[in-house]
């Protein structure tokens, strides 16, 4: 064991629901232990556009958003792959951070509230023995009463634990691939815009100060038909449309080298593995498309503080915890994963995704209705 504390919670995995969580539980005054396997502050694949649902709760958690200099979305543009585009705007809004900044300042905040933070840790294992878990890391063995992993969309413990979409065969919801560019470009600080090509999309959007986040999903296959060749297929297939062609054509790169991460899926996943409770994309990822997985992230570790906190105080048993959250992360969740990945189907086929622009056009209503079906309320 590399120390003898019992910590009340250990979590594996600092991204934005990892982070939220630490913070939330050492504020109530447990012991927290949060394992991040990278070094912050460091660059990740992410449109970082986040819905304005989430903006109260960062601020209670002690981020101060506005003197990180955050950009205010309210429009959205949404193009075919002809060019031919919608624009209007967002029912709600949202803000651009990168997720260099904002998850740096996560991890300061929860340094400064007692989160013992093993940063370059790699958590191979977790075990479940005796009401406790074992956590087995890069950094030793350490003992926890509760375990929450909030590891991301894809990690070395699913593919250990042979989680269900690790074993899925290939489909229309998994092995895509995310490319992330910083930017420098002359375009609207209000507007977040979408830009379709063929199996794929991309986002682009204001972040801190004078950058841009150039953000795109796209298949695997795309990659392969390409030879493997990022530049040519953003050259052959991406600048189709000329809206990307023109972006690409003219911004300047911050970093030459973009962000690249592999295999994701959006197939189901389970909810608690041998008593951990799965947050964020672990839990299940809702499609880029939609805008939201941040904020989703966010809230369901809003959820699973108030089921840890009652287990903690004695007051419900561990498996009532379990069922807790599971149902009221169904009750949020399940319906928005289920449109963003009807959302994908649709974008993927070059004529819906052309109709879809045209009914944009026509019948903003509709499109309000989808975005209101993805996204939820302030929490
Ligand atoms: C192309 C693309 C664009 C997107 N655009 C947007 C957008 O504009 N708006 C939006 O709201 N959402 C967007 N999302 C979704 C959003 O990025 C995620 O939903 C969000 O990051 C989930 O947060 P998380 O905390 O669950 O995971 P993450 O932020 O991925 O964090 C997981 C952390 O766990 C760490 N980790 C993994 N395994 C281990 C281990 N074994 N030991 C220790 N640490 C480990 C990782 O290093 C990582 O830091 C996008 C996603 C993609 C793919």
């Amino acid at each position: 064991m590399q120390d003898d504390i019992t910590y009340d919670l250990a979590i594996v995995g600092g991204g934005l629901a990892g982070l939220a969580l630490s913070i939330q539980i050492a504020k109530a005054g447990y012991k927290v232990i949060l394992f991040e396997k990278e070094q912050y502050p460091f660059h990740r694949v992410c449109g970082e556009y986040i819905s304005l649902e989430s903006w109260d709760f960062l601020q209670n958690l002690g981020v101060e958003l506005e003197s990180l200099n955050v950009s205010h979305i309210k429009r959205l543009c949404v193009s075919a792959e002809n060019g031919r585009s919608f624009e209007q705007e967002l029912p709600l809004g949202g803000f651009g951070i990168s997720r260099y900044r904002l998850d740096h300042t996560l991890s300061q905040v929860a340094k400064q509230k007692g989160v013992t933070l093993y940063e370059q840790t790699r958590v191979n294992d977790v075990q479940f023995s005796q009401e406790n878990f074992n956590i087995e890391s890069s950094k030793g063995t350490f003992k926890a009463k509760i375990a929450v992993c909030s590891y991301g969309k894809r990690s070395n413990l699913d593919v250990k634990w042979k989680r269900p979409f690790i074993l899925a065969k290939k489909n229309k919801l998994n092995n895509y691939i995310g490319i992330k560019y910083h930017i420098r470009y002359d375009f609207p600080g209000d507007l977040i815009a979408l830009h379709n090509f063929k199996m794929g999309y991309c986002g682009i959007s204001k972040v801190e100060d004078d950058q841009y986040c150039l953000c795109y999903l796209t298949t695997a296959d795309n990659l392969q038909s390409s030879g493997n060749d990022i530049k040519k297929m953003e050259q052959t297939i991406l600048s189709v449309n000329p809206n990307l062609k023109k972006i690409f054509n003219e911004c300047e790169m911050i970093r030459d080298e973009p962000v690249i991460i592999s295999q994701i899926s959006f197939d189901k996943k389970e909810l608690i593995e041998d008593h951990v409770l799965m947050i964020g994309d672990a839990a299940g990822m809702i499609t880029p498309l939609c805008g939201n997985g941040m904020s989703m992230a966010l809230h369901a570790s809003k959820i699973a503080f108030e089921k840890i906190q009652k287990f903690l105080q004695g007051t419900i048993s561990r498996e009532l915890m379990e069922q807790n959250y599971s149902s009221e992360w169904k009750e949020n969740f399940e319906s928005r994963l289920r449109t963003g990945r009807m959302l994908q189907r649709l974008f993927n086929t070059a004529w819906l995704t052309t109709l879809m622009i045209r009914l944009g056009r026509s019948f903003p209503g509709l499109i309000r209705a989808l975005i209101k079906k993805t996204h939820g309320r302030p929490f």
